[in-house]
């Protein structure tokens, strides 16, 4: 009998990452070697650890860091707090890391971290504890030469300081440069906060001109208010498009008449939720994808675009600021129904682009002015959009499969040029 519960069915990340670049191997015609290294991750630590908690009481947590690739260069990739993180997942996320940081030609390879806790039910004080305690337990795969973590879901610029200060603990000096999207006056970057969603921004320009949709008066629906997704919203406005429909984990809000990103943030900061804001009907998170709309931007989390509403969503342009939201048979279906996606690995590199100019500046302890972190952010994403869309043209795939293309082939090509060791 079919099982009715729906974490049971719902699909293995882990499979669908390796699906995904099985596919993209078919295409290049990869040799059965490189597939064999390129198709699980390099290494993987899982760490139990205990943190003591505002009641005095010891609790352990279970956290993992798995790096799947190095060959172009040192582990990147962020840190998640989530209830539901899993090693499988944090495998699939590192691996998507290998191929966003190689889809816009940045020196990196690919990581992921994650530790299974939802934040919101501890203290600020235990979460201090937890990430000191965390940061210490994965410390031998750590440092700036060889994985520097970022922020990813529930983890920001506070958590990244105390990351960046408890390795330079352990080392006697600081080190800037062992984790990206610190707090500027730590070593951060300017622009960095906002760089995944200018750098989804920039790739929906690209989108809006190849297409011919119009930024201007484009209603745009949003699944996730969290840093992607509310400075998408508020960088979309700008460019004269409608938010019509935001949500968050609590619900979703919908004003066909447009929705000010600046009011709906003070809302949630007052209240927690969007849900409630004045002047919108309350919809679900389901609800948010199907709405009537140009622009879909699931900025959220995994699977949330499957075969059972893709045959629903009625934007032209989906823009994938969050990593894995749409499933290999949702991606089929949105295909066929001439959906154009602009895949995870390309529309939200912006992220890990503006941390990799934060590492090139603590490097070199220079800081760069935002116009010209901005401006080479541009650059490099207008640049990635251009390659992934000739590669689909040229193939005649869709953009998902071009971008692994491209970004597979990179992989490939430094890990065959630097050969098998010994
Ligand atoms: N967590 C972000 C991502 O998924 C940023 C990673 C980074 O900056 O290293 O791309």
């Amino acid at each position: 009998m079919a099982s009715q519960n729906p974490v049971a069915e719902a699909p293995n990340i882990w499979g669908i990452a390796q699906s995904q670049f099985d596919h993209a191997a078919d295409r290049l015609d990869l040799d059965e070697g490189m597939r064999r290294v390129l198709r699980v991750p390099q290494r993987e630590l899982t760490v139990n650890f205990p943190v003591t908690m505002d009641d005095g009481s010891v609790q352990v947590f279970t956290g993992h860091r798995v790096q799947h690739n190095v060959s172009r260069g040192p582990g990147k990739g962020g840190i998640r707090y989530h209830q539901d993180v899993t090693l499988d997942e944090v495998r699939a996320l590192a691996m998507w890391m290998s191929w966003k940081c190689a889809c816009v030609n940045i020196p990196y390879g690919g990581a992921k971290g994650g530790v299974v806790v939802d934040p919101k039910m501890l203290s600020i004080r235990e979460v201090e504890g937890l990430t000191r305690r965390f940061t210490t337990e994965i410390s031998p795969l750590i440092g700036p030469d060889r994985d520097i973590p970022a922020p990813d879901v529930n983890t920001n610029a506070q958590t990244m300081a105390w990351i960046m200060d408890t390795y330079s603990m352990h080392r006697g000096y600081t080190v800037h440069g062992v984790v990206t999207g610190k707090p500027i006056s730590v070593g951060g970057s300017l622009g960095r906060n906002e760089a995944t969603a200018r750098g989804a921004v920039f790739t929906l320009l690209q989108a809006s001109k190849a297409l011919n949709v119009p930024l201007i008066d484009a209603r745009v629906s949003i699944q996730g208010y969290g840093n992607a997704g509310s400075i998408a919203a508020t960088l979309l406005a700008a460019e004269g498009a409608r938010i019509v429909a935001v949500s968050d984990s609590t619900g979703g809000i919908h004003n066909p008449s447009g929705l000010d990103p600046a009011r709906v943030s003070a809302w949630k900061q007052e209240h927690g939720t969007v849900v409630g804001f004045p002047g919108s009907d309350q919809v679900t998170n389901q609800e948010i994808l199907e709405i009537d709309c140009d622009i879909l931007v699931p900025a959220a989390l995994e699977n949330q675009i499957t075969k059972h509403n893709a045959p629903r969503v009625k934007a032209r342009i989906v823009a994938e600021a969050a990593n894995g939201p749409t499933t290999p048979e949702a991606d089929a279906i949105l295909h066929d129904r001439g959906v154009f996606n602009i895949p995870d690995i390309l529309c939200n590199a912006g992220g890990v682009t503006v941390s990799y100019f934060e590492w090139v500046q603590d490097m070199q302890s220079f800081f760069w002015t935002e116009d010209r972190i901005n401006d080479s952010l541009k650059g490099i994403m207008d640049r990635a959009f251009e390659a992934v869309r000739t590669m689909s043209e040229r193939h005649a795939v869709d953009m998902r499969t071009a971008a692994y293309m491209v970004a597979v082939a990179r992989v490939a090509e430094a890990t065959m040029l630097r050969g098998l060791y010994p």
